[in-house]
């Protein structure tokens, strides 16, 4: 890694284990013509390794330094936004027929609004293969009646099929993260048919569910639906938000939104 001094602020953690780099790349299978943007390319562990079977390839890094290094590499085929991936415009990469491929070894600490602000380009996207938090990737694929199932797992399971691939250990990256890694898959439904009426009221509804976790339902969503209404579509008020599936979720929803619409 020719003297270059990573920054903990841009949560710098560069893979260097061949290995995973190459299971990684086996598992995203790219397409020389694949529409691909990579968030956070740092020195470019990951996409030159890309780059090998692509046309062409997009990143989005917002270190300076880190850019220049990799404009020195006169790569032609690579193109470099040198923006923060929180704000970018992922629809201006669009190109007709295509939807767009997300993969990333991402900061840890921007991971999780990183992913609601791609979700808000969800149709455009095919899939996203991102490294992240091992605690987190448990979280995004975390079944109904597991201790990692909460909000997040609700939130992302409703809009993305999600798959845990493979586990990563902090002795991949340089320097080491203090904790342990792992890549997930996350593949935007494409006809979806249970979706909520109102997608914000949706997650209010999953928020206050989750408020205590220990508590039931009844008790949590008790300034929003009654135990008649939450039994009116099968579901038992005596349980806890864990125990409810998304689709779920949806029902208490659409529930609550009938409610305000019948309000206003
Ligand atoms: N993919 C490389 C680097 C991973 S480290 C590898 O696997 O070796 C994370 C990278 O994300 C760094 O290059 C860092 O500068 C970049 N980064 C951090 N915050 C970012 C943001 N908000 N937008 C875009 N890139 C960011």
């Amino acid at each position: 890694m020719s003297n270059y001094k990573t920054k903990k602020r841009f949560g710098q953690h560069f893979l260097n284990d061949f290995s995973v780099i190459e299971k990684l790349v086996y598992e995203i299978n790219p397409k020389s013509d694949d529409l691909m943007v990579e968030i956070g390319p740092g020195l470019g562990a990951l996409t030159f390794p890309l780059l090998d079977k692509l046309d062409t390839l997009n990143v989005v890094e917002i270190d300076r330094d880190v850019i220049s290094r990799l404009q020195q590499k006169n790569e032609s085929r690579l193109s470099i936004h040198g923006v923060d991936a929180l704000k970018f415009d992922f629809a201006s990469l669009l190109q007709k027929n295509k939807r767009l491929r997300v993969v990333g070894n991402l900061p840890y600490n921007i991971s999780t609004p990183l992913i609601f602000h791609l979700l808000e380009f969800k149709s455009n996207i095919q899939d996203m293969h991102f490294m992240l938090q091992n605690e987190v990737v448990k979280r995004l694929t975390a079944e109904t009646d597991t201790k990692a199932y909460g909000r997040l797992s609700v939130m992302v399971q409703y809009h993305c099929k999600t798959e845990y691939l493979f586990f990563v250990g902090p002795e991949s990256f340089d320097p080491p993260p203090k904790v342990d890694s792992a890549i997930v898959r996350l593949s935007p439904w494409q006809d979806k048919t249970d979706s909520a009426e109102n997608e914000e009221h949706l997650s209010e509804l999953v928020a206050m569910a989750f408020a205590m976790r220990r508590k039931t339902l009844r008790n949590n969503l008790k300034k929003i639906l009654s135990v008649e209404q939450i039994e009116s579509v099968d579901i038992d008020p005596s349980k806890r938000a864990e125990n409810l599936s998304v689709s779920d979720f949806v029902k208490l929803s659409d529930l609550y939104t009938r409610q305000q619409n019948l309000k206003n």
